[in-house]
């Protein structure tokens, strides 16, 4: 299995030998995630079934950012989550728990296999302070009257993953400059609370009472849970050139160690050609889809064909075609029928999908093999769909020996009643009634069996 690796430029093959480690960027828990922040989600979601496909078995890690992440990328700033509380006279904690709730409902929605481990940043914070006096330790900190930097010109290969060129970096294009950084590249990895602005989350810290920086919390999860060196990364590729880089930095200089093997970026989706994003205002969440009467797997759909690593565009007509092929999916998929799946064709398609997840050719593969109508095509498509694509909700399907709708079952139910009274007139106009629906009652010794009546391949 091959995967693009953002800090080498290059086609790499995933490692095979061990059980691999995917630590994955977790939203900020501030307001309804946007059908941006879900692009990067349904891909990770898509990378560990081509992995699991693969027979490699994976451990993931989620974090989602309850602290410390700015309106700045700068570290200058309010607290994104703080400041939606005062919005919305709650404390931060409240905003949160709901935010999460929010995520969890859309992540079932979207078909998203649930990671191993997610933590909050505020349950590491004690961690987080560990990590942080050890880089002190190692003299990669220095402290100013705002919080406790980590200083870039330390750490020899800086900017490297993000290929910045340093000396043409400018702070304060657009934010405020921090007067007090010895250089503009350096970070915050911890916060002091400032005295006249009241904060409702706040720790005590051997440098002072503050919150921890958005960087260090991956960083210290990370390590936390799978040792020094992660083998998959991914986030969204905004995060590339300052979060991932720092993360990279601050981690590196604690372990000496490599902290990444492979960095996977995921391209943005864009609006109707036009950035989106939480902060631009123009998010459009999961419930604006719904309102419409789309369902969020028709999202998760239409992400399939755009590969990962071009940008994607968001618009309402390619998502009602998206909405009608994976109906035309689904009807296939329901199609009755014994026959088993195609293995040499499943193999094809995770042969596809393990070329860089190259989702949208497997998609128009499986398109054309349904065209074809081969014999076991419904089970090869549920298989296809439970192993690689998630867009078909398998839960709501009906199982197999009953792929009689309840309200048939129902009707018949109250005709074997009515043949029990003796009342059988009321017993025929039911059976004329399951008739008009599609299906035929055969009498049996032992009670009524029900059959469809346009048996489909
Ligand atoms: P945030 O909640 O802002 O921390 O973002 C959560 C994840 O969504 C991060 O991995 C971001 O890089 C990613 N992301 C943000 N905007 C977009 C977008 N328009 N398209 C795809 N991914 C995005
Ligand atoms: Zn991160």
């Amino acid at each position: 299995m091959k995967l693009f690796n953002t800090a080498t430029q290059k086609l790499e093959t995933v490692p095979q030998d061990h059980g691999l480690t995917l630590y994955t960027c977790g939203p900020t828990v501030y307001n309804a995630p946007t059908i941006g922040n879900w692009r990067t989600y349904i891909v990770d979601d898509l990378l560990v079934r081509a992995l699991r496909a693969n027979n490699l078995k994976v451990t993931r890690a989620l974090n989602y950012t309850d602290v410390g992440h700015l309106t700045s990328d700068a570290d200058t700033g309010e607290d994104k989550l703080q400041q939606q509380a005062k919005l919305e006279h709650k404390k931060s904690d409240q905003i949160a728990a709901a935010t999460i709730a929010i995520f969890e409902t859309g992540y079932r929605a979207l078909n998203l296999i649930k990671p191993d481990h997610v933590l909050r940043a505020t349950a590491l914070v004690p961690d987080m302070i560990i990590f942080i006096q050890q880089l002190e330790a190692k003299g990669f900190v220095y402290q100013t009257s705002d919080g406790v930097y980590f200083d870039t010109s330390k750490f020899a290969t800086y900017g490297q993953l993000a290929r910045l060129n340093l000396a043409g970096s400018k702070e304060g294009a657009r934010v405020e400059k921090n007067p007090e950084k010895k250089n503009s590249s350096d970070f915050a990895l911890w916060k002091f609370s400032q005295p006249n602005s009241h904060r409702d989350m706040e720790w005590d810290s051997p440098w002072g009472k503050g919150f921890p920086g958005w960087h260090i919390e991956c960083s210290t999860m990370a390590t936390k849970l799978f040792g020094h060196t992660i083998d998959i990364h991914t986030g969204g590729i905004d995060n590339l050139t300052t979060h991932h880089q720092n993360e990279l930095a601050q981690t590196e200089a604690l372990t000496g160690q490599p902290f990444v093997r492979i960095w996977l970026h995921i391209e943005h989706l864009l609006v109707e050609g036009k950035r989106m994003g939480k902060s631009e205002g123009n998010g459009l969440t999961l419930t604006d889809l719904t309102a419409k009467g789309f369902d969020p797997l028709d999202l998760r759909y239409l992400v399939l064909l755009t590969h990962y690593r071009q940008k994607q565009n968001f618009t309402w007509e390619a998502l009602q075609a998206a909405r009608v092929a994976r109906l035309r999916m689904i009807e296939k998929a329901n199609h009755t029928n014994d026959d088993p799946a195609d293995k040499d064709f499943i193999d094809k398609l995770t042969e596809i999908v393990s070329e860089d997840l190259d989702y949208p050719q497997a998609i128009a593969e499986l398109h054309l093999y349904i065209k074809e109508a081969k014999p076991g095509l419904a089970a090869t498509i549920r298989r296809a769909d439970e192993l690689l694509f998630g867009v078909i909700n398998q839960s709501k399907r009906p199982k197999a020996e009953s792929t009689i709708p309840e309200a048939v079952l129902a009707l018949n139910k109250q005709r074997d009643q009515a043949r029990a009274d003796g009342m059988y007139e009321e017993a025929d106009r039911l059976r004329q009634q399951i008739k008009e629906a599609g299906f035929e009652v055969i009498d049996q010794a032992q009670g009524s069996i029900i059959k469809q009546t346009d048996a489909q391949v």
